[in-house]
């Protein structure tokens, strides 16, 4: 970590404060293939932190040969969260709320920034995690024009947090929100909650690694102390 002392910890969502992937996996899969589109869960897995668009446009490209239309956009991904929304509420990821409280309890800032733009998961953020987040320290898909991999959501996070990327870290599950973090140029510390081999998130250039924020809960009072 920088010789800088931390003062911000920045989330991704899904993932890491809720164990949503597996519902956004299977209705992604399901509505794709509504619209005559092929995927499986794990494209949903290696694009996740994508914008919709992003993610669509991949399929049609592949598939159809052309990019995505932004009608097609809004079609797939409203009954993307049509279907997400029938699913059963996704718990908190088991360890979060520990580590925030780790993080709360050394005085720092705390945001989010996400890809997601599933309004019944952003509402629940300031609902069950009561207290951590502050409604402008949210950035989410509705924010950023160009998703994860791309360091904007990050670098956004950090102006609204008024500080400098060596002031803080990011807590992420996703091999893109991992590239999207280092280049923003923040020390990424991955999570992995889901199905992908640990190389994924390694290649994308984690600092460090943790199986699950339970892991990551026991270690995070004395990374920040160390940092
Ligand atoms: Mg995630």
């Amino acid at each position: 970590m920088s010789d800088m002392p931390v003062r911000a910890v920045l989330f991704d969502m899904d993932g890491v404060l809720f164990d949503s992937m597996p519902a956004h996996a299977k209705c992604w899969v399901e509505a794709c293939r509504k619209f005559g589109l092929d995927a499986c869960e794990q494209d949903t897995y290696m694009n996740e932190g994508r914008t919709a668009a992003s993610t669509i446009d991949l399929f049609t490209t592949a598939q159809w040969g052309r990019h995505v239309t932004p009608r097609e956009v809004e079609d797939i991904y409203a009954e993307k969260c049509r279907l997400f929304n029938q699913w059963p509420e996704a718990p908190k990821m088991p360890g979060a709320e520990a580590v925030l409280e780790e993080v709360r309890r050394a005085g720092l800032t705390i945001a989010v920034v996400t890809g997601s733009g599933q309004e019944s998961l952003l509402a629940r953020l300031e609902r069950q995690y009561s207290g951590y987040f502050r409604p402008e320290l949210i950035v989410s898909s509705r924010d950023c024009q160009r998703g994860k991999p791309y360091p904007d959501p990050y670098l956004l996070g950090l102006s609204r947090a008024g500080i400098r990327a060596e002031e803080a870290i990011v807590v992420e599950n996703a091999p893109l929100g991992v590239q999207a973090a280092r280049a923003a140029g923040f020390h990424t510390i991955a999570v992995n909650t889901g199905p992908l081999p640990d190389s994924a998130l390694i290649r994308a250039g984690a600092n460090r690694l943790y199986p699950s924020m339970q892991a990551l809960a026991e270690d995070i009072g004395r990374l920040l102390a160390a940092g």
